[in-house]
């Protein structure tokens, strides 16, 4: 087997959160933790091996254009979602990938369903997207801050359903559908702790090229930390699912994150183990009648050049 595709099955799975389980970031994983069996000094070769994997089976994937790959990114602030999406994508061919941010939804998002957003923006099958924050904040930031609710004016609900795990169960049917329709769904938490988050917000302070980086909603979102850790759990406990489960990457180590989050994704491509297209034998035999053709001009170009 291919001494990379080795690397990657030894790492992804410790990553994975199976369906069902019942998680708890703090207890559970790790922010700091290297996996042990990576060293910092062996993690550029690494992670270059991991690009150029990438690169190979992203070509596959958009000669074969029969599979999607949707690349779903969480974290706090801070955690690196840029600068992943930056280092584990820098291989690719720009034609082949679409990455999108989330923010604040507009007025004409807020007059659709909270999906639609998002669906008008799922990749065409060949390619990869990339979301930076996504549907999941709808039941993350609006549900630490669920005056946000307001303005998407729902139907009531039951009194005896939450609206949280409506959306859950929404989500996770959502991501099943685009599944069973050949759109693999890849998600990555980047798992950030508050002490490297303050050093980062730090740097982003006391660095003026980083302060277009800062702002003052990020510190409103890091005095509800226990807040958010609870939100993110529930949110790792519902929506791991058979189809679409998600890989806890730790973050405090922008390094290992980088080469943690590429292997997730080179696994699900591995998995989907895109061909190139193969032609049909009357196309195979115009190729040879062409190339005989290219050949002979050639031939003729090259001796009229010399005599
Ligand atoms: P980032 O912090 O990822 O660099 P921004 O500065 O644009 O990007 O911040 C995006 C903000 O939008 C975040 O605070 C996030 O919580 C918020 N946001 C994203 N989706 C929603 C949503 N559906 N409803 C409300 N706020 C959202």
């Amino acid at each position: 087997m291919d001494e990379r595709v080795r690397f990657i099955r030894k790492l992804t799975p410790a990553l994975r959160i199976p369906p069902g389980r019942t998680v708890e970031l703090g207890r559970d994983f790790d922010p700091a933790s290297t996996d042990g069996s990576v060293s910092r000094s062996d993690a550029s070769g690494l992670l270059d091996q991991g690009v150029e994997l990438l690169t190979e089976y992203q070509d596959r994937l958009y000669a074969q254009a029969s599979s999607g790959v949707l690349v779903v990114l969480q974290g706090p602030d801070a955690s690196g979602k840029d600068s992943t999406i930056k280092h584990v994508m820098r291989g690719v061919n720009p034609q082949g990938v679409d990455v999108r941010s989330f923010g604040e939804p507009s007025a004409e998002e807020l007059s659709h369903d909270y999906l639609w957003r998002c669906h008008r923006v799922v990749p065409q099958r060949g390619r990869i997207g990339v979301f930076n924050r996504s549907y999941y904040e709808e039941v993350l930031v609006v549900r630490i801050h669920p005056e946000l609710l307001v303005p998407e004016r729902l139907p009531e609900l039951p009194k005896d359903e939450s609206i949280w795990a409506r959306r859950y169960r929404e989500i996770n049917d959502w991501e099943r559908y685009l599944v069973e329709n050949g759109i693999r769904v890849v998600k990555v938490f980047l798992n950030l702790s508050r002490r490297e988050q303050a050093k980062r917000f730090l740097k982003r302070i006391d660095d003026p090229r980083k302060h277009w980086k800062f702002s003052a909603a990020d510190l409103r979102d890091r005095r509800r930390w226990d807040d958010y850790q609870r939100v993110y759990s529930d949110m790792l406990s519902h929506t791991s699912t058979e189809w679409a489960p998600w890989h806890v990457v730790p973050a405090d180590h922008k390094w290992f994150a980088r080469l943690a989050t590429a292997a997730v994704l080179a696994q699900t491509l591995v998995e989907i183990d895109p061909r190139y297209p193969e032609v049909e034998p009357a196309t195979r035999k115009q190729m040879a009648k062409a190339r005989s053709e290219l050949v002979a001009e050639v031939g003729r170009s090259k001796a009229a050049a010399k005599g």
